[in-house]
């Protein structure tokens, strides 16, 4: 079954366009965490960022930064985050590849880390810094 950006890309279901060219797809996010929060997505699909071709990546994320300055400079915005969830033990509830742009306009409220961990002494550090340079390609 098709998911629902790619219904939206194809245009079977409606969305409010912030951006579009011949790769990329931009629109406000049905439920706003803020006002203005926009999903950036690649037309083809991927699952997520794990998947995505890196030209398709960098273009994505070029239009993340083009509407993150837009947010600060139309919006009012005092910050922004970008961020994405891969797969759905991060939080992906929609299986095709996007990227939230959140404009954040009050002092407080936070940001999307998860909550610190205190693992000093439980973890041999160099070996995790070999485990992860290891898998990069
Ligand atoms: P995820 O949890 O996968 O990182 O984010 C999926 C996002 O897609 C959620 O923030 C959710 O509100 C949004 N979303 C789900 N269905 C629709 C839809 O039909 N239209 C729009 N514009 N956003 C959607």
């Amino acid at each position: 079954m098709k998911d629902v950006f790619c219904r939206i890309i194809e245009g079977e279901i409606p969305s409010n366009k912030v951006y579009e060219d011949d790769d990329v797809l931009a629109i406000l996010d049905i439920s706003q965490a803020t006002r203005g929060h926009t999903l950036v997505m690649p037309k083809a699909h991927y699952e997520s960022i794990l998947d995505t071709p890196k030209a398709i990546l960098h273009k994505v994320y070029d239009v993340a930064q083009r509407i993150a300055q837009a947010m600060v400079a139309e919006l009012g915005a005092k910050g922004v985050n970008i961020l994405t969830n891969a797969k759905e033990m991060a939080g992906q509830t929609v299986p095709h590849f996007h990227v939230h742009v959140i404009p954040r306009y009050m002092a407080g409220e936070g940001g999307f880390m998860i909550e610190m961990k205190n693992n000093e002494g439980k973890e041999d550090l160099p070996l995790l810094v070999a485990k992860i340079t290891h898998g990069m390609d």
